[in-house]
């Protein structure tokens, strides 16, 4: 390969703790005869000095604009964006022709996109890496979903006045939480797996019915629901349903709500707004002092009342509509994103002389901007409709 200079800056959204690669991954990056340039602070948020770094064969620059002037491929978590500290955006502080790596959420960033394509960034999205086997240790929005589904269940325990574990105490014997979880995909049945080591009753929805026996392998409930409608997408995705069937599913699940101590939902459907289950005349039924942990407040939330970044009560009920859960565990978030990333890296460059396949899978699905061009068709076609 030929040497690369990797650049990892510190993140600058708000609330960002991570970092897109720890100490031990910089080794990995060094492989092919790379060098890795670090922004002094990057790690701090998520515990890994420069000192660390250092020890690990990275050079430590002093600020963004000096690491961002050097560096071929910038390694992120969050997509570009304005550094205030510096009065630059990060896309103007990028060599012409250098590469980007991180989650870039493309159709929300189309202006971030457009200028890549001006400058001719080459650019990768983590979200677009395709979920086949052969990816699985890239696939950054799996490992990020796991953490927010246990985040989501700690968030909900904190917020509940009661136990989750059955308690047989002196003082009386008092019964397991009872959890619902709403969406059993990565996120849900991490959630599942977390609320059962808790020791609270698991009962969980989803509409792929291929998540009943993994929902029942962890030991929780399968909600059941005698409407067919095929909800298989394309990569393990669930479809868009109906309003026949979202309206079914209300009814099943507002039965079940008057009993249930904390609900987390997850339901998404990649690329759209998320469904609505809980609707404010549903909440009125819950018992005060409950509470929702909507882990799709981003794409709008599957709770009528959530409100993103926010914990509102309403009817005594908790609303809880976080964003980014896993900067929350930033140690080990960091080392999971790291490795996602690192192991892309290692797969998109792995011919000698550094040069791109777009023949292979992964190289093609998750490139987005490339020779000043928009690559991605999916991306190309949502910029098209505006
Ligand atoms: P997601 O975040 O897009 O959605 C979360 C869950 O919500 C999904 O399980 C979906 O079925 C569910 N959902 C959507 N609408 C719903 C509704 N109206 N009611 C209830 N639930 C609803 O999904 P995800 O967690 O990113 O991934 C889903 C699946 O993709 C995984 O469970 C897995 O099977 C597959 N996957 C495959 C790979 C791989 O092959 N490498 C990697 C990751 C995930």
């Amino acid at each position: 390969m030929a040497v690369m200079k990797f650049g990892i800056p510190k993140e600058i959204a708000g609330g960002e703790t991570r970092v897109a690669v720890v100490p031990k991954m910089v080794a990995q990056l060094k492989k092919g005869g790379g060098d890795v340039l670090v922004q002094s602070g990057a790690g701090q948020a998520a515990s890994y000095s420069d000192a660390e770094y250092e020890e690990a064969g990275a050079t430590i620059v002093g600020d963004a604009p000096s690491l961002y002037a050097e560096a071929d491929i910038v390694l992120k978590v969050q997509p570009p964006g304005m550094n205030e500290d510096v009065g630059k955006h990060e896309v103007e502080m990028m060599k012409p022709g250098s590469t980007f790596i991180g989650f870039l959420a493309p159709v929300s960033n189309q202006d971030v996109v457009n200028q890549m394509v001006e400058k001719k960034i080459t650019s990768f999205s983590m979200e677009f890496v395709p979920r086949i086997a052969r990816a699985q240790s890239m696939d950054a929005l799996s490992s990020m979903a796991s953490i927010a589904g246990y985040q989501a269940v700690i968030l909900a325990a904190q917020h509940l006045g009661k136990f989750f574990p059955l308690m047989m105490t002196a003082a009386g014997t008092i019964p397991p939480a009872r959890v619902l979880i709403l969406g059993a995909g990565v996120a849900g049945l991490q959630a599942i797996a977390t609320a059962k080591r808790l020791g609270a009753r698991v009962e969980a929805f989803d509409v792929r019915p291929a998540v009943r026996e993994q929902v029942e392998s962890l030991g929780a409930q399968f909600v059941e629901m005698e409407f067919e409608e095929d909800a298989e997408a394309a990569g393990g995705y669930a479809k868009e349903m109906s309003e026949e069937f979202l309206l079914k599913e209300r009814e099943i699940i507002g039965g079940r709500l008057a009993r249930i101590d904390a609900v987390i939902s997850t339901a998404q459907v990649f690329g759209k707004q998320a469904p609505v289950l809980i609707t404010e005349e549903m909440v009125k039924q819950m018992s005060e002092g409950s509470v929702i942990v909507d882990l799709a407040a981003e794409q709008g939330g599957n709770c009528e009342l959530t409100e993103a970044g926010k914990d509102v009560v309403r009817d005594g009920v908790t609303i809880c509509g976080p964003l980014n859960l896993p900067a929350a565990l930033p140690i080990d978030a960091s080392q999971m994103y790291s490795k996602n990333v690192t192991t892309l890296v290692r797969s998109l460059y792995a011919e000698d002389d550094g040069s791109l396949d777009f023949e292979d899978e992964i190289t093609q699905s998750a490139c987005i901007t490339h020779n000043g061009e928009i690559v991605n068709a999916m991306v190309k076609e949502a910029f098209q409709k505006g």
